[in-house]
C-alpha cells in the first residue's frame, strides 16, 4: 500500500453512524439516512467525488436512488475546438446533466481536461484515460507495440491528480476475451474506442490486459483520492445481433469479480452496461447484472434499441434507457441525434441530455414510485387548470415549450390553439368545477406529504 491514511467513504460509511455527507444525500434524495448508509457501505451506491483534489457537488448513484444523467463531451482527433466543448459543458449544467465526462482525443489533452473541470461548475467529472494513454504513448514510444503497461497507469494517476472524480477503467476484457472477439464470427467485434484500444495493445505485445494485471495498483490508487471506478464494457454489443453473446457476458462476469475485489477493499466502483440491445433483453440485462456484481450500480451506454435509427440515436437510446432505468440502471449516458455519424453540435448535446433525462425521470416513476411523482402531479394538476405558467415552470427545456404555446398566437388564448375554442377542459369547465379543485388539491397533498420513504 502507499501508506496514505484517510476515510475514504465505503469505510466511513461501515466504521461511523454519522456520515455528513451521506446525511446530506438523504435530505437531498429523500431517503432514509441509516438505509443509504447501509447501500453505500455495501457497494451498492457511490458519490464521485475526488476527495483528495477537489470536492464536487454531492451526486450519488445507485440502489434507491434518482437515475442520473451523464452527458459526454470532448474534442475529436479531427475536429479541435476547445471552446466549442465548453460551450457544450455549460448547455450540460443549465440543463440538468448530474455528471459530465471529457471523451477528448485531440489538441492538448490536459489543458483541455482541466478547463472542462473549471467550466463544470462542481458537477462531477470523468474521464477515460485509455484515450490519452494510447495517443501519448504511441507518440511517446514510438508504436503501440512499444507503450509499456505501467503508462496507462500513470496517466490514471495524472488524472486522479488533476482532480478527476470518475473514471471508466477498462479492466475485463482479459486478453484471452478481447483477442477470441477478435477472430470471432461477432458481427462487431469491438465497438469500444478504448476497448480497440487495449485489445490492439494486447494483440501488439502479446501481454494481458495492463489495468486487470495490475488491479490491485489501480486500487490502491483509486482509494487514494477516493475516486470511482467505471468498470467498462469494451465487449459491449454494437448491434442489437450481439447483445448479450459470450463476449459481452463474458466481460460482465470479469467485471463482476473486478467490482467484488474493489468493494471488499472499500473502493467505490460502478460497472458500465450495453449498447445495443432489443427491448425484450433489457430488463433480464440489468437483473443479470446487478445479480453477478451484488447490486454495484449500473451506468448504461443506451442501450440503443434499434440499429436503424440513425440521426435520432437519442430517441433509441432513451428508449432503452427508460426501461433499464425502471428496471433498476442507476445512471444513463447520454446519446446525440450525431451518434454513429459525427461530433454532435451544442444543440444536438441539448437535444440528447432532454431525452435522457425524460428517460430517467419515466424509469424513476416505476423504480421509486411516488417519491418521484411529485412534478408530474404538479405538471398535470395545472393543465387540468389550464394554468400556463406553472406547467412551463416545471417542463425541461421551458423556453422550447414556451416558443410551441406561443406560435399560431397560442399565448393569446386561455386554451391552446390544438382544440381552440373546443378544449375539453373549457368545455366541461361548468360541469366539473365544484369538485375539481377540491379533489386536485387533495391530489396534491398527497403527494406532497409523500415525503421521506425507506429505500
Ligand atoms: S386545447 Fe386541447 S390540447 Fe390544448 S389544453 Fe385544451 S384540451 Fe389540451
Amino acid at each position: 500500500m502507499r501508506g496514505v491514511e484517510y476515510l475514504a467513504l465505503i469505510r466511513h460509511a461501515r466504521s461511523s453512524s454519522y456520515v455528513e455527507e451521506l446525511v446530506e444525500v438523504a435530505k437531498l434524495e429523500q431517503v432514509d439516512y441509516e438505509m443509504l448508509k447501509r447501500r453505500v457501505a455495501s457497494g451498492k451506491a457511490v458519490i464521485p467525488r475526488n476527495t483528495k483534489k477537489r470536492k464536487a457537488r454531492l451526486v450519488a448513484i445507485g440502489e434507491g436512488l434518482t437515475t442520473k444523467v451523464n452527458v459526454n463531451v470532448g474534442t475529436s482527433g479531427v475536429y479541435v475546438n476547445p471552446q466549442l466543448e465548453l460551450e457544450k459543458v455549460k448547455v450540460a449544467v443549465k440543463y440538468g446533466a448530474d455528471t459530465v465526462m471529457d471523451l477528448s482525443t485531440g489538441g492538448d489533452l490536459d489543458e483541455i481536461r482541466r478547463s472542462i473541470i473549471e467550466a463544470c461548475e462542481g458537477l462531477p467529472l470523468g474521464t477515460v484515460p485509455t484515450y490519452q494513454a494510447w495517443i501519448t504513448g504511441v507518440k511517446k514510444y514510438g508504436s503501440v507495440a512499444s507503450i509499456p503497461r505501467d503508462w496507462f497507469i500513470e496517466v490514471i494517476e495524472r488524472h486522479l491528480r488533476d482532480g478527476v472524480d470518475f473514471m471508466t477503467i477498462h479492466a475485463a476484457i482479459t486478453r484471452d476475451l478481447g483477442l477470441r472477439a477478435l477472430s470471432s464470427q461477432r458481427l462487431m467485434p469491438i465497438v469500444s474506442r478504448g476497448g480497440s484500444m487495449i485489445a490492439a495493445w494486447m494483440a501488439e505485445t502479446g501481454e494481458e490486459n495492463p489495468y486487470y494485471s495490475q488491479w490491485d495498483y489501480v486500487l490502491e490508487l483509486f482509494s487514494e483520492y477516493d475516486a470511482v471506478i467505471s468498470l467498462g464494457d469494451a465487449l459491449r454489443p454494437g448491434c442489437t445481433v450481439d447483445a448479450h453473446d459470450e463476449f459481452q457476458l463474458g466481460e460482465l462476469a470479469v467485471n463482476a469479480k473486478l467490482a467484488k475485489v474493489a468493494v471488499e477493499r472499500g473502493v467505490q466502483v460502478m460497472i458500465e452496461g450495453p449498447g445495443h440491445m432489443t427491448l425484450d433483453k433489457i430488463i433480464a440485462d440489468v437483473k443479470i447484472m446487478k445479480s453477478l456484481s451484488r447490486g454495484v450500480p449500473y451506468y448504461v451506454l443506451g442501450p440503443l434499441v434499434t440499429d436503424t435509427a440513425i440521426g435520432y440515436d437519442h430517441i433509441a437510446s432513451a428508449i432503452g434507457a427508460a426501461l433499464a432505468a425502471a428496471a433498476g440502471a442507476d445512471l444513463i449516458c447520454y446519446l446525440t441525434p450525431a451518434e454513429h455519424l459525427g461530433l454532435p453540435t451544442i444543440e444536438q448535446v441539448k437535444e440528447g441530455l432532454i431525452a435522457a433525462k425524460i428517460a430517467a425521470h419515466a424509469g424513476d416513476l416505476v423504480k421509486l414510485g411516488k417519491r418521484a411523482a411529485l412534478s408530474d402531479v404538479l405538471v398535470s394538476v395545472a393543465r387540468a387548470k389550464l394554468d400556463w405558467e406553472t406547467q412551463l415552470k416545471y417542463a425541461l427545456d421551458p423556453e422550447r415549450a414556451e416558443s410551441i404555446r406561443q406560435q399560431f398566437g397560442g399565448a393569446a388564448l386561455r386554451s391552446c390553439t390544438m382544440c381552440g375554442q373546443y378544449c375539453v377542459f373549457l368545455l366541461l369547465e361548468k360541469y366539473t368545477s365544484s369538485r375539481r379543485e377540491r379533489s386536485l388539491n387533495e391530489l396534491l397533498e398527497k403527494y406532497r406529504g409523500g415525503g421521506l420513504e425507506l429505500l
